[in-house]
């Protein structure tokens, strides 16, 4: 569950938003309504656009960066803090991860910069941003400077937590400078919160609540990768499972499905080659249906099923689990099954591997 949906693709980026980005944009279009009527609101409405805009162009900062390193961006996701550039790999100099870290908040500083030489006068609390008396530029140079100087929070997951971590990098790991940069980030999330209950203000509790999860969410990733990068698909397969043959029919797989505490279950030739593999997921929808029980179980398999080889690192496997595969097949060069690799059993490996 990702909570975003894609609105189309930019500059080479699929371009997401999550569902709390609109939280934050009702809130400011409830308010105008609620205070100044529709036209109030349609001057929010276009505000909340020249945002959106704003916060894209923070996101490409970004992204542009990172291709100046030869680095993809192959999706961005808009939050109501700034948003993330989801980027194909980290720079490995810590120069280059400050760069690209910074590149964001530049990007709102500039925009700053301009529209205060167009007249903005930046004399304004945050607080009244809801507020449509204040000129439409001002509103939007005094959100550039806040998402610059938000974004800039040494603590993670803001650009300054980035941009500290690189620089403990010179010092420790990278898994303790992570861990260093997480834990900064959820003490902000605590003030936030804190900031936020004893003002009323709800948008303040969702980002903190946000900046929490997502601190931890970025410590526990790069654990993972950590691990990963010392270990093999061969370390992580399942070896032991039961398999179906072609000719199997959907009534079979139900009852191997009982007898057994897999998930999944790959549909093997004769000669041991892959199919293809029958999910619980596949196995219910077809029981939950009229159609007969005695259909044969390559009807309802999924037949793309990922390869790997034996020395394959888990690193790759790990970034093609996350492109949605029920489950990663660890193949001989002639396509027989040696064993596979699904997102639980990685989790049990980096739980026996990990600290
Ligand atoms: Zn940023």
């Amino acid at each position: 569950m990702t909570w975003s949906f894609s609105l189309g693709r930019l500059l080479g980026s699929e371009l997401r938003v999550h569902i709390t980005f609109f939280l934050l944009l009702a809130w400011i279009g409830f308010a105008a309504y609620g205070t100044s009527g529709w036209a109030g609101a349609m001057v929010n409405i276009a505000f909340v656009l020249a945002l959106f805009a704003c916060v894209v162009a923070h996101e490409f900062g970004h992204a542009l960066m990172a291709r100046r390193y030869g680095i993809r961006t192959p999706d961005i996701t808009l939050l109501p803090i700034g948003g993330l550039a989801r980027l194909e790999r980290m720079p490995e100099k810590p120069g280059e991860e400050i760069a690209v870290a910074l590149a964001g908040p530049a990007v709102n500083v500039v925009i700053w910069a301009v529209l205060t030489a167009f007249g903005a006068k930046t004399s304004l609390a945050l607080t009244d941003l809801d507020q449509t008396s204040a000129g439409f530029l001002q509103r939007l140079a005094v959100v550039n400077l806040f998402l610059a100087l938000f974004n800039m929070i040494p603590a993670f997951p803001m650009d300054g937590g980035r941009v500290l971590r690189a620089l403990l990098c010179l010092r420790m790991d990278r898994v303790a400078a992570t861990r260093a940069a997480a834990t900064a980030g959820q003490i902000v999330a605590f003030f936030l919160g804190f900031m936020g209950l004893s003002s009323g203000n709800p948008v303040l509790v969702l980002i903190a609540v946000f900046v929490f999860v997502a601190a931890n969410a970025e410590s526990q990733d790069v654990a993972m990768r950590s691990v990963a990068r010392r270990l093999m698909a061969r370390d992580a397969m399942i070896t032991r499972y039961e398999s179906l043959a072609p000719q199997d029919t959907v009534a079979t797989a139900a009852t191997t499905l009982i007898r057994t505490t897999q998930h999944e279950f790959p549909v093997l030739g004769s000669d041991g080659a892959l199919l293809g593999f029958v999910t619980r997921a596949a196995l219910f929808e077809a029981l939950a249906h009229d159609a007969p029980r005695t259909r044969p179980v390559t009807e309802i398999m999924t037949a793309d099923i990922p390869r790997v080889a034996l020395a394959t690192g888990l690193e790759t496997v790990l970034a093609t689990l996350h492109d949605g595969a029920p489950a990663i097949a660890v193949c001989t060069e002639t396509g027989q099954m040696l064993g596979y690799i699904t997102r639980e059993n990685v989790g049990e490996l980096m739980v026996v591997q990990g600290r």
